[in-house]
């Protein structure tokens, strides 16, 4: 593929000056979509100590101690202020499935008064030292956690590096989700995402198309700057729309912060963080404004809430993870027009922390196969950082429900197909049509018949966004 080859037959038929590139019978599908980002956080993390290996607190306290006695003073991966130690900031944690518990004391016995915090792989937790909660000025209790909005708050806090910092790393970012096949993600970082995202266009990212959500802390400047969902964004090229409003009404299955409707193994049924009456009041006004609602809802309880929510405000729009559904709420997707966007990957990350929490009732939990089932639209993602930005990922544990682990399938009942994943992951184009936008990803495999191991990996020999390489094609 390498050669431009001027094909005698084809040059007859298109303008001349046209570049003609020999495919050598490779696959075209439609450009890949990542539909859940955040995309400056998964560029962090690819510069943060990768705690995801650590199978227990003591682990994790582990790996940290030695990372600090590996690195000098400014080790990598930190942040702080420029002469001051810098921060050392971990990713990746999973504590629903540890046997033992974080502690303030752990963290400060092996961190020598370095400032440290580890993020869990949701985002919903950061266990910190004592120096950390110091520097941030954050009150820990003898767990050395935060949990939800204050948790969120530091996540952001620990992530205002320089732009000149920042900007770079997600260039790499875009241009490695380009050699993934993908062309657009919808970024959900928590931040008034417009104007970053103008800056790194006119820096030269060019590889993927943003959709850049809004939160509802900033949909009145949003409104008054003249912004709605689909609008594209002048100055960008083309590359930038404005993308949904996110809410977030529960919080995750591993902090149990996920609202059921039947009790956790140890109480409580989670939390709704946004009430019935305050979500209603934003899809309303969602509605008059323009805006399509993606509204983050992992338990069943979540769900039915925002179901409810959509139903009463007469808007049709997203939920976000969609994890654990009511049978009697499965239809109501289709019904109502709403996309139950998924992370395909979470159901393998979480598979035992789901068996743990929702015993019983796993059947009904990252339930792909019953949405389909019950005429819901499907929208592949990654939540990345949680999970990795590649769709091949995504689409492997949607259809084969397992990795490559040896692990067998979780619920192999829920699986897609590779035309259903492949089409959820095209924004519903699934296969090339004459007159689409040449958003194309050419494939070194046939998605549909190559082996389980080769689909998860899929070779991407070339992507092109409006029929512009982003990779490949020299
Ligand atoms: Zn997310």
């Amino acid at each position: 593929m390498s050669a431009i080859i001027p094909s005698r037959k084809d040059a007859s038929e298109v303008p001349a000056a046209t570049r003609v590139v020999d495919l050598d019978g490779r696959y075209v599908i439609p450009g890949l979509w990542d539909e859940h980002v955040h995309m400056t956080q998964w560029a962090l993390a690819s510069n943060r100590l990768d705690l995801s290996g650590a199978s227990s607190a003591r682990e994790a306290a582990a790996v940290v101690r030695s990372h600090i006695a590996g690195s000098h003073l400014a080790g990598a991966g930190g942040t702080g202020a420029p002469g001051a130690v810098q921060t050392l900031v971990g990713v990746g944690f999973r504590d629903a499935v540890w046997t033992d518990l974080p502690s303030l004391g752990l963290l400060d016995g092996v961190t020598r008064g370095r400032p440290t915090a580890l993020i869990s792989h949701d985002l919903h937790c950061v266990w910190l030292n004592s120096a950390a909660a110091q520097r941030y000025g954050v009150r820990v209790d003898a767990d050395g956690l935060l949990r939800e909005d204050p948790a969120f708050a530091l996540t952001r806090e620990l992530g205002q590096l320089p732009d000149t910092v920042v900007d770079p790393w997600v260039q790499l970012a875009g241009q490695a989700a380009a050699a993934r096949g993908v062309v657009g993600i919808v970024d959900f970082e928590m931040t008034w995402n417009r104007d970053a995202w103008l800056r790194r266009i006119s820096g030269g990212f060019a590889a993927l198309r943003v959709e850049a959500g809004v939160y509802p802390q900033d949909l009145d400047r949003a409104v008054a700057e003249g912004l709605r969902s689909g609008l594209a964004v002048a100055g960008s090229g083309g590359l930038l729309t404005v993308g949904p409003l996110k809410v977030l009404i529960d919080g995750s299955l591993n902090t149990r912060t996920a609202y059921c409707v039947d009790p956790y193994p140890n109480g409580g049924h989670g939390l709704l963080t946004v009430s019935e009456a305050e979500l209603l009041a934003l899809l309303v006004r969602a509605r008059q404004a323009g805006f399509v609602p993606a509204v983050h809802a992992i338990g069943d309880a979540a769900n039915r809430v925002a179901l409810d929510a959509f139903e009463a405000a007469g808007i049709a729009g997203r939920v976000e993870h969609a994890q654990f559904v009511r049978s009697e709420d499965f239809a109501r997707f289709g019904r109502l027009g709403v996309t139950a966007s998924v992370q395909p990957a979470h159901a393998l990350d979480d598979r035992d922390a789901a068996e743990a929490n929702w015993p019983g009732r796993t059947d009904r939990s990252f339930p792909l196969r019953s949405l389909v089932a019950a005429g819901a639209t499907l929208a592949l993602g990654s939540d990345a950082p949680v999970a990795p930005l590649d769709p091949w990922t995504a689409m492997s544990a949607a259809t084969a429900r397992a990795r490559q682990d040896g692990r067998g399938p979780w619920h192999a009942e829920q699986a897609l197909t590779r035309q259903e994943a492949l089409t959820a992951s095209s924004r519903g184009r699934g296969r090339l049509r004459v007159g689409d936008p040449a958003d194309v990803a050419v494939l070194d495999g046939d998605p549909l018949t190559v082996s389980d191991a080769e689909f998860a990996a899929m070779p991407v020999a070339a992507t092109l966004v409006a029929g512009r390489f982003t990779h490949g094609g020299q």
